[in-house]
């Protein structure tokens, strides 16, 4: 499958994207994880993206165009691909309108996963993540706790809250995503591209949205 996720902060987009490649090998592509594994390792791209990150910004977009460009150039991506949190702007997607179009690819459809900004809200602030950048599992204090407190129970790394996930973060993320990323919903629906999932049962999703793409 070729396609974008779309929805807010802690919508459930990469959990999902993981549920998804297993279906046909599809590669997932996550804009967040490619630039936090960048802070981490302290490469150039790390030291410029770090400091919007941490405010609840968006890094700039010729970055991530430049990423993009070459990241969907890669052979894996034959196969299928799953971008999570790219695009999130309206120059994101017209340039990855123009990329895909010059690369010949086209997309199977645009994936929103709608989800009440009160489920986001308890989500994000109860959310944990392993820090182990290879492994990245998510967990959630209230409903998904590691079985060890504290320890992933997938490589035993600690499992830490990220740090654009303070509560000030946080509410600056919600507000960027309303105010960058949710035009986009329009932009696609336009295009007649946009698949819209209100559920908030994973098995449910999953199946809606291979339902919707077998279309
Ligand atoms: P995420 O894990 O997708 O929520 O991304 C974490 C952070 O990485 C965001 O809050 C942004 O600062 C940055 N980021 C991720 N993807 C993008 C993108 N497509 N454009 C700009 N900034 C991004």
């Amino acid at each position: 499958m070729r396609i974008i996720l779309l929805g807010s902060p802690g919508a459930g987009k990469g959990t999902v994207a993981n549920l998804l490649k297993q279906h046909d090998g599809s590669v997932h592509i996550s804009t967040g994880d490619i630039l936090r594994n960048a802070v981490k390792a302290g490469t150039p791209l790390g030291k410029k993206a770090k400091e919007y990150m941490d405010q609840g910004a968006l890094v700039p977009d010729s970055l991530i165009i430049d990423i993009m460009g070459e990241r969907l150039q890669e052979s894996d991506c034959k196969h299928g691909f799953i971008l999570d949190g790219f695009p999130r702007t309206i120059p994101q997607a017209e340039a990855l309108d123009n990329l895909l179009e010059k690369l010949s690819i086209r997309l199977d459809g645009v994936v929103n996963l709608e989800v009440a900004r009160s489920v986001i809200l308890d989500r994000l602030t109860t959310r944990r993540t392993c820090s182990n950048p290879s492994c990245q599992a998510i967990y959630n204090v209230k409903t998904n706790p590691p079985k060890t407190e504290g320890i992933c129970d997938k490589c035993g790394s600690p499992v830490v809250q990220r740090s654009d996930e303070t509560e000030e973060a946080i509410l600056k993320r919600l507000e960027t995503y309303n105010q960058q990323t949710a035009p986009l919903i329009d932009y696609y629906k336009k295009r007649g591209m946009l698949i819209t999932i209100t559920s908030l049962d994973l098995d449910t999703i999953i199946k809606e949205i291979l339902a919707a793409l077998k279309k």
